[in-house]
């Protein structure tokens, strides 16, 4: 036996399996020619960062462009920041908007694929099948360095431009077999470290599929790859899971790019196929006249949450995502107007190398354009289960009759030109609060050329004749009719010819009529509304505004 393989024994005495054992158990995916398999690795620290969401759809629809497999692999060797019930909550954010994992960790939480378990706390026996035959092949060790000497390590190293555990820094690296057992036998902790065969003056260089060939100085530090307690590193684990899992390509946020060189080196040790890599600027926010990255600290909005709680359906958010994603999205949208987004040709190459950048307006005017496009009983159904968790005021309303409610939400909609109104479910109770007597709030300011006087006057006629079971055109024949008995004109042509010469037009009577029932001067269609208040409401309320107007003069 030579000394590497003694030393692998004596670290791993129980590991009995080999790598070619796990190749085997993992085999090739059987996927079509061009087929990507992309995964999404959080670690469970139970915040979803907008930028996350739009680097796991960066991943899900580089997968599904190509009827690849998108999976999730959840990284949490790192027990310190482990949060309970984070998973979920991520997982369920990412669902949110339609990210939806083909395999590995489901978002109720279950795991599902042939390459399980996908949670890196439940693989420790492959990696250290993987570490043990790294130490077989002389490129890893057993390193008995405490915290202190690794800080006085840190300490010397304070002008050096490469600091880490290296070249004359690493104690460890040439230790005798003999010295390492005299070492574990006396009950030592230890970590493994990689032994690097990196070399400072050589470059490696990769093309990356956002942001081309970059090239780095090869890695020489003797990174851990194995803590004491025997967990490995994400760098070790992240290796060999993607590896294990046949991961094609690795969809990452681009602060990883430092790391390529240790995780190409990483690869060619251990014998795998190298990947490719696609890392993703961070997404950016218009600052003065700059632009900075858009931060949990400072914007509510970098969190996803945010947008599950404002209730920004998903077709809107994976709209707007695509517009700031590939920047031939809205070519092909203006060309393919009804398309289903699923349908977009998603490619990794028409992204920003910079950066894309964040606009909430942007983003706003996006949803109300697909809001503006859904049938009403989509924008109910989907409000509705919004308000049960986020709005249950909202909720109470909509029960008390789900037939009127979507009737309510129907006006102005489902036509050639819809109005525009609602960017999120969280517009719709100040929306339609008029249409509820339990959240009308009586406003009587006017507007245009109706004053007080005028309304009093077009009220106490209007309550005589309005009538609800009227057609559209009659109810606003007898609008019409109001107007010149009190001095107005029902053609504002002939009214902006001679404005003298009348007190107001038809559109300022309907104005009064407007405001009495909703207590606004805009709103949909007033016909509609005022067919569904019903009677009852539509005489109180004109009555009540009559009241005050009459008070006022
Ligand atoms: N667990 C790492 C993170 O949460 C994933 C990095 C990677 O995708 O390789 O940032």
């Amino acid at each position: 036996m030579s000394d590497y393989q003694k030393l692998a024994e004596l670290l791993f005495p129980n590991i009995t399996k080999t790598p070619e054992y796990y190749e085997a158990l993992y085999p090739q995916r059987d996927l079509p020619e061009g087929a990507k398999v992309t995964r999404l690795a959080p670690s469970p620290t139970g915040y979803l960062h907008f930028g996350n969401l739009f680097s796991a759809m960066v991943a899900y629809k580089t997968a599904k462009a190509t009827n690849g497999i998108f999976y999730v692999r959840v990284e949490d060797t790192d027990q310190k920041r482990k949060i309970e019930g984070a998973v979920e909550i991520m997982l369920s954010g990412l669902a949110a908007y339609d990210v939806i994992p083909d395999e590995g960790v489901m978002t109720d939480g279950t795991q599902k694929g042939i390459y399980a378990p996908y949670i890196q706390s439940e693989r420790t026996e492959i990696y250290q099948t993987f570490a043990k035959s790294l130490v077989q092949l002389g490129f890893a060790y057993p390193c008995f360095c405490s915290a202190e000497e690794l800080d006085e390590i840190r300490a010397q190293q304070e002008k050096e431009d490469i600091k880490g555990y290296y070249g004359s820094y690493a104690k460890c690296r040439n230790l005798s077999f003999d010295e390492i057992r005299a070492r574990i036998d006396a009950g030592m902790p230890w970590t493994l470290r990689l032994k690097s065969p990196g070399d400072i003056n050589r470059k490696v260089v990769f093309d990356d599929m956002i942001k081309g060939k970059i090239e780095m100085p090869e890695n020489v530090i003797d990174v851990v790859l194995l803590k004491a307690n025997g967990i490995p590193t994400y760098h070790f684990a992240h290796a060999v899971d993607d590896h294990l899992m046949r991961t094609t390509h690795v969809v990452r946020g681009d602060e990883w790019i430092a790391s390529v060189p240790l995780h190409i080196q990483l690869f060619r040790l251990l014998g795998f196929k190298p990947v490719k890599y696609a890392h993703i600027a961070p997404i950016m926010k218009a600052e003065g006249d700059g632009k900075r990255k858009l931060s949990k600290r400072k914007d509510p909005e970098a969190a996803v949450s945010y947008y599950i709680q404002e209730g920004f359906p998903s077709e809107a958010v994976n709209e707007y995502m695509l517009t700031i994603m590939n920047s031939n999205f809205e070519d092909w949208r203006r060309a393919n107007k009804d398309a289903d987004l699923s349908e977009f040709p998603f490619n990794l190459k028409k992204m920003s190398v910079s950066g894309a950048l964040f606009d909430m307006a942007k983003l706003t005017d996006v949803s109300k354009n697909v809001i503006s496009t859904m049938t009403a009983e989509k924008v109910f159904a989907l409000s509705n289960e919004w308000a049960k968790t986020y709005c249950p005021q909202l909720a109470a309303l909509y029960a008390k009759d789900t037939a009127r409610a979507t009737a309510i939400l129907n006006i102005d909609r489902e036509n050639k030109k819809p109005r525009k109104d609602i960017a999120k479910w969280s517009d719709i109770p100040e929306y339609i609060s008029y249409m509820y007597d339990e959240t009308f709030a009586p406003c009587y300011e006017l507007c245009g050329n109706a004053t007080p006087g005028l309304a009093a006057d077009v009220l106490e006629s209007y309550i005589d004749t309005v009538n609800l079971a009227d057609d559209k055109d009659t109810w606003f024949a007898r609008i019409k009719e109001l107007c010149e008995p009190l001095g107005c004109t029902a053609n504002v042509k002939e009214f902006k010819q001679n404005p003298d010469a009348f007190k107001g037009h038809v559109g300022d009577i309907s104005t009064v009529i407007r405001v009495a029932l909703t207590g606004r001067t805009n709103t949909p269609d007033l016909y509609s509304i005022t067919a569904l208040l019903g009677e009852e409401t539509v005489k109180t309320r004109l009555i009540a505004a009559l009241k005050h107007y009459k008070e006022e003069l």
